[in-house]
């Protein structure tokens, strides 16, 4: 019975700000948090006496810069000596150092303690979050999740994120590309009568990143055909630009700095924010702060010309970056048929100007609101792989491609590619290798991602050693490589000498920079432990509080 079950719900785990559906009464409901949004910043804050998640951590990010954590979504799945993870440390307000295996970790004081966490973990308490959030609006428990993530994250970053949502205590069913969540919200995934082969466009401006993928769909079947994008094009720069502009503008009124006094900045980034919002819809607003610095208040008009004007370069960007995205897909510009605007961004009057005029005047795709189409997406495929949606909406087909190709190396320290890239998965490729040396005993397999020639060019996912087999001249004993990437986009590697029979395989699970399986249960029991301390942390608040009450009314 449909009703038993608690819902398999849908989360879209945003690098600024996170979303989640739920199919229920045969539609989507974009659930809003505690705080009314319907969206809910990707923020965590430590302090003396308690942990906050989400708007409340945001809300205290200026009072508390070097223990609020945002932006983990650039730390999961990454290497700390990956160069992405050197430049964002450099300019992040907290702290990340080194760990084991070349992983990066988190450093907060929490509780007058100096803590260590993993990327995986801070997504948990926001995955934790998203859940708590599901669990107050349907009134049951919350188990099963489809959690998603962007086109081009590679097997490392998938894998972490469900790690993440495993320490967050749910079951992570699949994990879905963004842009083709987007695609399903929309339903194009129903057309399936249609043979005719039709072409979308992906336009996702977030917060701090932005994403353009073309997929193609026949008979119901969505394929992610190609990616482009910027990873530091987002939101929070045309937000800084307007501080940049206010802060000269402070200068020029009150002759005073601000720029060296980061809570100053922090407040004037936030009002900018709100500012850039109203803007979207009407064409002049003011951003009002009090005591801003040294006790001078700050008043200043903006007019959407202006906003306009100070971030036209970024807006032309991202177009640049559209027509990229289809010609390297080899797809002209009209033969794309529908233009689909995601991320909180593409709100801006301006950005869909600019979009329409390159897709000479063709209407965009906009009435579900860009910033929950994702999660959107997610809540239909959650419902369809649990069975609990309406009958339109299952027998979905997804097919998501292979973002970088795969390989192994061969002699040369050459990477020999056995999986190619924007290939649909799932997908299995073996190809058979031959010894290198006289009487070799055992073979090292490297796995490589990436598209460049050079073993070390490339990135190395993880190695194996296949001993035992059969002693002959070089060249004489052969060795089949097989590559299986399943339908979360996971992969397996085997290698088999067929005369000695050995055999090993590896789920790239103990890859080096992944965490253990012992590692997940430790961080889950810690994870159980934290929601623990939180509620008797709450609960002893709450007894002070009605304490003083009784003695206050005494
Ligand atoms: P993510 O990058 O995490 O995927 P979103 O897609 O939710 O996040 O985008 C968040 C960004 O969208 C933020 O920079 C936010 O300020 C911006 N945004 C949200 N609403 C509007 C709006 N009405 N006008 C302009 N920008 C907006
Ligand atoms: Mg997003």
């Amino acid at each position: 019975m449909a009703g038993s079950r608690s819902p398999t719900i849908g989360i879209d785990l945003g690098t600024t700000y996170s979303c989640v559906g739920v199919w229920r009464n045969n539609r989507v409901e974009i659930i809003a948090n505690d705080q009314g949004n319907r969206t809910t910043s990707s923020c965590v804050g430590f302090k003396e006496t308690e942990r906050l998640v989400g708007d409340a951590a945001k809300n205290e990010a200026s009072s508390n810069p070097t223990n609020t954590i945002f932006a983990v979504k650039r730390l999961i799945g990454r290497r700390f000596s990956d160069p992405c993870v050197q430049s964002d440390k450099k300019i992040w307000p907290f702290k990340v150092i080194e760990g084991n295996d070349d992983r990066p970790n988190i450093i907060v004081d929490y509780q007058g303690e100096e803590k260590h966490f993993a990327a995986e973990e801070i997504s948990a308490m926001i995955l934790t979050k998203m859940k708590e959030v599901a669990e107050a609006f349907l009134g049951c428990t919350v188990k099963d999740a489809v959690v998603t993530v962007p086109a081009y994250f590679n097997d490392a970053q998938r894998q972490a994120t469900k790690d993440a949502g495993a320490i967050a205590g749910l079951n992570v069913m699949r994990i879905m590309d963004e842009p083709t969540a987007a695609a399903v919200a929309y339903g194009f995934d129903k057309k399936k009568n249609s043979s005719v082969k039709k072409n979308l466009l992906i336009f996702d401006l977030g917060g701090g990143t932005f994403d353009v993928s073309l997929l193609s769909i026949s008979n119901g079947v969505i394929e992610v055909k190609a990616t482009a994008g910027d990873t530091h094009l987002g939101g929070e720069d045309f937000d800084n630009h307007m501080v940049k502009f206010l802060v000269e503008e402070f200068r020029r009124k009150h002759r005073k700095d601000i720029s060296s006094n980061p809570r100053a900045l922090r407040r004037l980034k936030t009002s900018c924010e709100q500012a850039k919002r109203i803007l979207s819809t009407t064409t002049q607003t003011t951003v009002s702060i009090d005591c801003l610095y040294e006790g001078t208040d700050f008043c200043s008009t903006i007019t959407r010309a202006r906003f306009e004007e100070l971030n036209v370069d970024l807006f032309e960007k991202c177009i640049e970056t559209v027509a990229r995205c289809h010609k390297d897909a080899g797809i002209d510009k009209d033969n794309i048929d529908a233009v689909v605007l995601v991320g909180g961004s593409t709100r801006i009057p301006k950005v869909q100007q600019l979009l329409k005029n390159y897709f000479s005047g063709k209407e965009l795709c906009k009435s579900i609101h860009p910033d929950e189409a994702v999660a959107y997406g997610a809540a239909v495929h959650a419902a369809n792989l649990s069975g609990q949606g309406a009958e339109e909406i299952n027998n979905l087909v997804l097919i998501d491609v292979t973002p970088l190709s795969l390989g192994t190396d061969v002699e040369g320290n050459i990477t020999d590619v056995i999986i190619p890239r924007n290939m649909p998965i799932p997908t299995q490729k073996s190809k058979v290798y031959i010894t290198t040396t006289d009487f070799q005993s055992a073979v090292d397999i490297k796995v490589y991602e990436g598209e460049r020639v050079r073993c070390e060019d490339n990135n190395l996912l993880g190695r194996f050693t296949l001993s035992g087999i059969h002693p002959a001249p070089r060249g004489e004993t052969e060795m089949n490589v097989t590559f299986k990437i399943d339908s979360d986009g996971i992969l397996h590697v085997s290698a088999e000498e067929p005369v000695s029979g050995t055999k090993k395989q590896i789920t790239l699970i103990n890859r080096e920079g992944r965490l253990s399986k012992q590692e997940i249960d430790k961080m889950v029991q810690e994870a159980a432990r934290n929601r623990m301390e939180d509620e008797l942390l709450k609960e002893k608040v709450l007894a002070k509080n009605s304490l003083e009450d009784c003695i206050e009314s005494s």
